[in-house]
């Protein structure tokens, strides 16, 4: 099994430094990988990145939703949406998406699209091995 890291990602960073085995990467370019992805070949199930996530973006591989109810006024970030976040990460660093749309309360949404794509992006995603 693997964690994974699901589209309410906003880019915190607040993982990174927790995992152990610092399976956790930055998507690159973030345009075509705007999440943080999960190494699922190194991830021990440690589950320490979990609670270091402010979005509560980060799921064992068997528990991402499929019809995540949005609290309402979350971000969804993934490829093909276009609202603008501006914040600062974990370390105070600004973080700008153009990838975001915000979520009606009660709305749902399957997330589990994104086990997949953490996966891929570790078999050939252009910036995998890059790390921040
Ligand atoms: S802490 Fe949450 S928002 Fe930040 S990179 Fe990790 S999963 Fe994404
Ligand atoms: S569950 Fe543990 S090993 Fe896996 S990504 Fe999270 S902190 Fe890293």
């Amino acid at each position: 099994m693997t964690h994974v890291i699901t589209s309410l990602c906003l880019r915190d960073s607040g993982c990174v430094d927790v995992c152990p085995v610092e399976c956790i990467v930055p998507g690159k370019p973030q345009e075509q990988y705007p999440l943080f992805y999960i190494d699922p070949d190194t991830c021990i199930d440690c589950g320490a990145c979990i609670p270091e996530c402010p979005f509560a973006a980060i799921f064992p591989a068997d528990e991402v939703p499929s019809a995540y109810t949005a609290r309402g006024g979350e971000l969804l970030n993934q490829v093909g949406l276009t609202g603008h976040y501006e914040g600062r990460n974990h370390h105070g660093q600004l973080v700008s998406l153009h990838t975001t749309r915000p979520l009606a309360a009660g709305e749902t949404v399957d997330l589990t699209p994104d086990i997949q794509a953490n996966a891929a992006y570790f078999q050939g995603g252009p910036g995998y091995s890059a790390k921040d």
